[in-house]
């Protein structure tokens, strides 16, 4: 098994999280409501350091025998320590365009980016790009307000070029669903939306067994440990919260597995009711 990657089944269908790489962030832009005196002895508790997230980007590689699915594309070059994921499908004995579908859980940079490459042009030229409708015209209008995120001005600038920049090169790959749909057999991407107007969640069953991909629902396990902890890059701060729980409840009521794109690798686990309140990460297949 090459590092950076790891395989497993559900029911019949083959998977495989592939590591893009990571990237550093500011503490507070993940956990902007926390109390800081709390965050800080939470994140000691955990052996973390206090002041920053060291975030992986975790794709999700879905073979069912006919179709092959990318779910999120990673941040291609938009930094230093990001871009593997074609390395990573290369060592699964995939090429780009062997990729028949790649979904985009939403249009941040970290997800989208590497569905082009440095110069700007398509990587995935054989794959239909699916993404939610209200998504593409999010991104796409005239104007986008993204006063709502507690970010930097200058970060939220740089989110909105690149998504303008991804979505503009994909128009003609673009597919876009307006609810929950049947991408391939036992693959389902549904509407989750809060973090952005139109993020998607997927999720795979065959043989009695499922796995949730939750996106950036939670970008990190204290935002299940403290249900009430928002993240900065949710836009819609309320319908993100109560979007996390719809899929956790479900994913505990209905015993799925779960990867989580910013959840440290292999970014899959399971999740269970906490009876204090929030949820339990288990990480392992
Ligand atoms: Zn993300």
């Amino acid at each position: 098994m090459p590092a950076g990657s790891y395989r497993f089944e559900v029911g019949s269908i083959s998977c495989a999280v592939l590591s893009d790489g990571y990237f550093s962030y500011p503490a507070p832009w993940f956990f902007p409501n926390a109390e800081p005196g709390l965050l800080r002895e939470t994140m000691e508790s955990h052996r973390l350091p206090p002041d920053r997230v060291l975030s992986p980007y975790t794709c999700l590689l879905i073979q069912t025998g006919r179709h092959v699915v990318l779910v999120d594309t990673g941040g291609g070059d938009s930094a230093r320590t990001t871009g593997a994921i074609g390395a990573r499908l290369e060592m699964q004995g995939i090429r780009p365009r062997d990729v028949d579908t790649v979904v985009l859980s939403h249009a941040h940079p970290d997800h989208i980016g590497g569905a082009l490459d440095r110069f700007g042009r398509p990587v995935f030229r054989n794959a239909r790009h699916v993404l939610l409708e209200s998504e593409w015209e999010f991104w796409t209008a005239a104007r986008t307000d993204l006063g709502a995120l507690r970010l930097p001005g200058d970060l939220k600038k740089e989110i909105e070029f690149s998504a303008r920049r991804c979505l503009g090169a994909l128009r003609f790959q673009v597919e876009p669903i307006d609810r929950e749909t049947e991408l391939a057999p036992g693959v389902r991407a549904i509407p989750a939306p809060g973090h952005t107007p139109g993020h998607l969640a997927i999720l795979l069953s065959s043989g009695g067994e499922h796995l949730l991909n939750i996106g950036d629902a939670a970008v990190h396990p204290l935002h299940l440990q403290y249900p009430a902890w928002e993240n900065g890059f949710d836009l819609a701060g309320a319908t993100a919260l109560s979007t996390r729980r719809d899929l956790l409840e479900r994913a505990v009521a209905e015993g799925m597995h779960v990867v989580a794109f910013h959840f440290p690798f292999p970014s899959v686990g399971r999740v269970a009711a906490h009876p204090g309140g929030g949820w339990k990460w288990t990480p392992g297949w």
